[in-house]
């Protein structure tokens, strides 16, 4: 057995780097991805598994992403670059997460995606199980998921005696095919993956879509409800989409225990 198996205490894996390393990435962009980790982590988005990446300012085709630990503890030093086939550049032996073929496949297939949060937040893993009842927005706040959210059926691609997880290029490139276009896709039995053009669009489209599967839950639960319509969805997105500053500077503030 070489390194490169998985080690399953820690459900990640130890790769050699084989990706070749340029110009190094923007310190304020590393030191955001470490904050944006420790935010999603405190908002109960993420717990000691899931994570978030942002695309290399520099180069295009590669992504930076925390090694394999949980994201309530990431620092800028736990900030490894990859490639989009998931090889790491400077891993230096640290162990990586299994799923980082997530990431490198949602940025190949979608250019205008920025950052990347895949998670397990629990809400919205019941909406991935769901057959005929469509995950949508429900509140202005959410538009960005549109009337129906893609779910990403795992059995198609690897059978049905598989662990859930999304841990190669193929399964990695079939996630990104059920996205599609759009900004949400469940997981079924597993999670969903959430995407923005920029790391703070995504904590906030992953910290709204959390709510909006308690609040889709909620009114399911009381009765025959009127969720908003695809137009709605498209206006009340260009609208909310001018404020994430606002919800990420409130974030940013909490973690640092300021408010
Ligand atoms: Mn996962």
């Amino acid at each position: 057995m070489s390194h490169s198996h998985i080690d399953a205490a820690q459900v990640g894996a130890n790769v050699a780097d084989s990706a070749t390393a340029g110009a190094t990435a923007d310190p304020d962009l590393i030191a955001d991805l470490a904050l944006a980790n420790r935010i999603l982590f405190q908002e109960r988005v993420l717990d000691a598994f899931g994570h978030v990446s942002v695309r290399h300012d520099k180069h295009p085709d590669h992504f930076l992403l925390a090694r394999n630990m949980a994201p309530g503890l990431v620092t800028d030093h736990d900030i490894v670059e990859f490639d989009l086939d998931g090889n790491a550049v400077n891993a230096n032996g640290r162990s990586v997460y299994l799923e980082r073929f997530i990431h490198g496949e949602i940025y190949r297939a979608r250019p205008d995606v920025m950052s990347i949060v895949h998670s397990h937040s629990p809400a919205v893993v019941p909406f991935g199980l769901l057959r005929h009842t469509p995950f949508r927005a429900v509140c202005h706040m959410s538009g960005f998921i549109g009337i129906c959210a893609p779910i990403f059926e795992i059995r198609t691609i690897a059978g049905d005696s598989s662990d859930l997880l999304i841990t190669s290029n193929e399964l990695g490139a079939g996630l990104a095919k059920a996205l599609g276009d759009q900004t949400v896709v469940l997981m079924r039995g597993h999670g969903s993956t959430v995407v923005g053009t920029s790391l703070k669009q995504a904590v906030f489209h992953a910290i709204y879509t959390e709510v909006n599967a308690k609040l889709q839950a909620e009114v399911m639960r009381l009765g025959e409800y009127t969720p908003l319509s695809e137009g709605e969805t498209k206006t009340a997105r260009k609208t909310i989409d001018t404020q994430v500053d606002r919800a990420w500077n409130l974030w940013k503030l909490r973690v640092k225990g300021e408010v």
